[in-house]
């Protein structure tokens, strides 16, 4: 007995990647704003892969139709261009609110939109789940720790942020955003998760964006092409890098757990941004000798200013994420940049970057 009989069509199995056939009262309506991007793109694989149904709204500022584009036409899947700063009506069982753009030259570009989308985004999607009674994740960041006093970041961590430097557009507008969450959740009954996840890297399929000018492409783009890795300040700051698979594996935790309050997702496995360049120039230097690329000449770390107001230490304490979600990365950054790498040379080579 096949629950849903238009996913075993003949053209649906033979143009699309196999999913689950889930019985009714298990398939899930799931709406996925930002799905057309680099996380919500993997999301969006997994829950269809999973057997849901899967809505993704986007306005493709930093996402793109590519990144789902093999799943259009499916009878699961549905793509809409849609701006999270206007309402928006459906019916669903969960919403996974990532819409927001997460890279520093992105968020940046126009900070003021960057804080509506933030506030009357999330806004309009609690409003949703309140009508709908549907379950609400929204995927804040550890960006709300700021410059964190506290080290590792727990979650009981307020947070160190200045709220009118270049990152406060971000940094504040996800806090106010989870201030919205909690507000509904205490007033009118939202049922909401909130993940707050740390620096993450990946590819985006089957399209990928080089040029998102977060510090694991830029590094790799840089030491692939033969050009100079640009380190920004001493490169003493810190960070700790989660491959994406790990994320998507947390955010589906989360979303069916009992868990209300914050929820760290991330690496503890700490680098300086100095050490991270290195790390990456050896790995991308391995890739290229086992096909016989290495260049002549070895590409040089050179240092560019610090932006302000950049943070000096970052690192997930995922005490909290072990103890309820039994989740914990299992991608260590080596076997992550290396998988990405190839990836990247592969397109490289084929001449689509
Ligand atoms: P991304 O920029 O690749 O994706 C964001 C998506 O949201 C894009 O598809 C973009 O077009 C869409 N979007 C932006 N503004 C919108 C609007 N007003 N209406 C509709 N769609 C809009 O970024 P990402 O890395 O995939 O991040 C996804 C989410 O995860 C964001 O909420 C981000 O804050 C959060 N996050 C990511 C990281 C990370 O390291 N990747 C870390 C912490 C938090
Ligand atoms: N909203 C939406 N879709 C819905 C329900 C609400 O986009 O299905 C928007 C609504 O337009 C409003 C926001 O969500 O701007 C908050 O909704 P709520 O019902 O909490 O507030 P109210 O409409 O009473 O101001
Ligand atoms: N960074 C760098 N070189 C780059 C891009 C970023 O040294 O080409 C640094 C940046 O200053 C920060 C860290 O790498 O200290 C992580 O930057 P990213 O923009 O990826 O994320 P952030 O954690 O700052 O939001």
């Amino acid at each position: 007995y096949y629950p849903d009989s238009r996913s075993i069509s003949y053209s649906t199995l033979t143009r699309f990647p196999p999913v689950k056939l889930l019985s009714p009262e298990k398939r899930k309506r799931i709406l996925v704003t930002g799905g057309a991007g680099f996380v919500g793109s993997h999301l969006v694989d997994r829950l269809m892969l999973l057997g849901h149904e899967v809505t993704v709204l986007d306005n493709f500022f930093t996402g793109s139709k590519t990144t789902v584009g093999h799943w259009v036409g499916h009878p699961n899947f549905e793509l809409v261009r849609h701006d999270v700063v206007e309402p928006y009506m459906t019916e669903c069982d969960q919403i996974y609110h990532l819409a927001c753009p997460a890279s520093p030259p992105h968020y940046q570009f126009n900070a003021v939109k960057t804080v509506k989308t933030s506030f009357m985004g999330t806004l309009n999607m609690l409003g949703l789940a309140k009508r709908t009674k549907a379950r609400f994740l929204i995927t804040s960041t550890s960006e709300v720790y700021g410059d964190p006093e506290v080290h590792p970041q727990h979650e009981e961590y307020w947070g160190n942020v200045n709220p009118i430097g270049p990152r406060a557009c971000y940094d504040e507008g996800k806090r106010v955003a989870e201030t919205l969450t909690y507000g509904y959740h205490r007033q009118d009954g939202v049922d909401v998760r909130v993940a707050r996840i740390f620096n993450t890297y990946g590819n985006t399929y089957p399209v990928m964006n080089p040029f998102d000018g977060r510090v694991v492409s830029n590094f790799i783009m840089q030491a692939l092409r033969g050009e100079d890795m640009t380190v920004y300040g001493d490169g003493s700051q810190t960070r700790s890098f989660q491959y994406i698979h790990d994320l998507v594996d947390g955010l589906i935790a989360l979303m069916n757990s009992d868990e209300t309050r914050p929820v760290n997702i991330g690496s503890s496995d700490e680098f300086t941004i100095g050490e991270f360049a290195l790390l990456v120039r050896d790995i991308v230097e391995k890739v290229q000798k086992e096909d016989g690329t290495a260049p002549a000449r070895r590409v040089q770390v050179i240092y560019k200013p610090l932006p302000t107001n950049d943070p000096q230490k970052r690192r997930a304490d995922t005490t909290r994420a072990k103890q309820v979600l039994e989740w914990q990365p299992r991608w260590t950054v080596r076997m992550g940049v290396e998988e990405m790498v190839r990836y990247y040379k592969a397109k490289m080579a084929e001449g689509s970057i």
